[in-house]
């Protein structure tokens, strides 16, 4: 009696062992179909990003803000031939304006479309691109520095998640210029720090550099360089790495 009894329990035991290996084998069939799921989810917004289409949102269209540096008394750096960046910035960055409003699939926001001051404290800029819930943020700027042979095109970004941007960007704006190109840097700026989305400041040229400030200001110089900055932006949303899918 006491062995049939003992021999109830083994069962027993064995019947609940297979049970909690079935209900593992469940779990394990559920973890690796969501993992499936996502992996499919994922290839969907790669091709979608191929057919340069939108997904679900799609009709929704990306917005891009364009942060023209300084501003009214504001002047930013002063050049070589004593002329402000905050003139520069808004010239380049009004080309790039009316570039990017000829893209169906892109609208375009400016912190600034005159010589407005905007005061730091405020934080407008950085609080204007959330509050539009914007995609993107570009701040064009002009550098600055004690030797005037200094020269070349660099970009600052601050969050992980704008790295390829801002790397994307400095591509294509240090081939336009034809300067030095002196990569990205993370740099605490709190334009590209308290803005939620991809970020970057692009320093076009250093306007302390005689010869650089000379074409700095030519018209046609400027175009090629909001051609470039247009020309970022949508290998950013399209190209191969685009993030294309709204997070
Ligand atoms: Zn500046």
């Amino acid at each position: 009696m006491a062995f049939q009894h003992n021999n109830r329990r083994r069962r027993g035991k064995s019947r609940l062992f297979i049970i909690l290996i079935l209900f593992l084998i469940l779990l394990l069939s559920v973890f690796i179909n969501n993992s499936i799921n996502n992996n499919d989810n994922y290839m969907k917004v790669s091709s979608s990003s191929d057919n340069h289409n939108r997904d679900q949102n799609s009709n929704t269209p990306f917005k891009v803000v364009i942060d023209p540096g300084h501003g009214g008394k504001d002047v930013g750096a002063s050049s070589a031939s004593g002329q402000y960046e905050k003139d520069f910035t808004l010239s380049v960055s009004r080309k790039v304006e009316k570039l990017l409003e000829k893209e169906p699939q892109i609208q375009v926001f400016m912190t600034r479309t005159d010589d407005s001051f905007i005061s730091q404290e405020s934080r407008y800029r950085p609080k204007y691109a959330n509050n539009l819930n914007a995609d993107l943020f570009i701040s064009i700027h002009g550098n600055t520095f004690t030797n005037p042979n200094v020269s070349g095109t660099e970009t600052y970004y601050y969050h992980n998640n704008s790295r390829h941007f801002a790397e994307t960007m400095q591509e294509h704006v240090a081939e336009a210029t034809g300067f030095r190109d002196r990569g990205i840097m993370v740099k605490d700026l709190f334009v590209i720090k308290d803005t939620k989305m991809p970020g970057a400041l692009i320093e076009v040229g250093y306007l302390t550099n005689p010869e650089d400030e000379f074409k700095m200001w030519a018209d046609e110089f400027q175009n090629r360089v909001a051609t470039a900055i247009v020309e970022g932006v949508k290998e950013y949303i399209y190209g191969e790495k685009g993030i294309i899918a709204k997070n």
